[in-house]
């Protein structure tokens, strides 16, 4: 007997079924993360990416295939998860994200991941998670390196962001490409599944809202090359022009 998408998830927590997730960038990390999670039964997918498909990409971009060669990455993800898991709901944004789009992207989701390879984009989802009051999932990968990280500034005032990790200088502001990743640094296909798989499984456990003592403000650093696997804490900057709370005026002289 054929299944109807309802049986696909007649074991799927309601609340992943119900979860909207914004995830930025259809590429090495956004490609296998976007799998896993129609996989785990999230209800629905915004992804965003304003990339064509390239035959480079096929290696790692595991949602993408030659026949879509030229074509929109988010639109070609579109299309593979809706073969993989109809059940997932997929909203494609083929479009750059910009400060003028981002809230609108980002609106109505219940978290954000991001997939993306420049410093620009990652700096305008963090402080769109804080408008947003939503948490933040953030993913980067180079070589054999991976981190992972998810930062709650949207919904828990005292958590770091991601400018409490990585501050926002002339330099990388300007820059639309990050150094670290894949798009100067070469990726491997493997190291990337890794990174997302772990992404996935960040998302899963926040939308269950199942963290752990250690979630709010660390940093998970992986190096498969030499089985590095470690965890560093992430101190909030009290000076952070993101997630700073408003400093507390001393009492009046009386
Ligand atoms: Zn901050």
């Amino acid at each position: 007997m054929p299944l109807s998408p309802h049986h696909l998830h007649r074991s799927v927590d309601p609340r992943l079924q119900t979860a909207r997730i914004f995830i930025l960038g259809a590429g090495g990390l956004g490609a296998p993360l976007a799998w896993f999670l129609a996989r785990a039964g999230i209800g629905h997918l915004v992804i965003a990416d304003s990339d064509r498909v390239e035959r480079s990409n096929l290696p790692r971009q595991i949602l993408h295939v030659t026949a879509r060669v030229g074509a929109p990455k988010a639109e070609s993800a579109r299309l593979t998860l809706q073969r993989i898991h109809p059940a997932t709901r997929v909203t494609p944004i083929p479009a750059r994200i910009t400060a003028t789009n981002i809230l609108q992207a980002v609106a109505g989701c219940d978290l954000a991941v991001d997939g993306s390879d420049n410093y620009s984009a990652r700096h305008r989802l963090n402080r769109a998670c804080l408008n947003c009051r939503i948490p933040l999932v953030s993913g980067a990968v180079s070589g054999f390196e991976g981190q992972v990280a998810t930062f709650h500034h949207g919904v828990d005032p005292e958590a770091p962001c991601y400018h409490c990790l990585y501050p926002e200088t002339n330099a990388n502001d300007t820059s639309e490409t990050d150094p670290t990743t894949c798009a100067t640094a070469g990726v491997l296909g493997p190291v990337a599944g890794v990174i997302a798989a772990l992404l996935a499984a960040e998302v899963v456990k926040t939308v269950l809202n199942r963290p752990a003592p250690h979630d709010t403000g660390s940093l998970r650093l992986i190096n498969l090359r030499n089985s590095l696997d470690l965890r560093i804490a992430i101190p909030k900057d009290p000076a952070c022009p993101v997630c700073a709370r408003p400093p507390i005026l001393p009492n009046p002289p009386t």
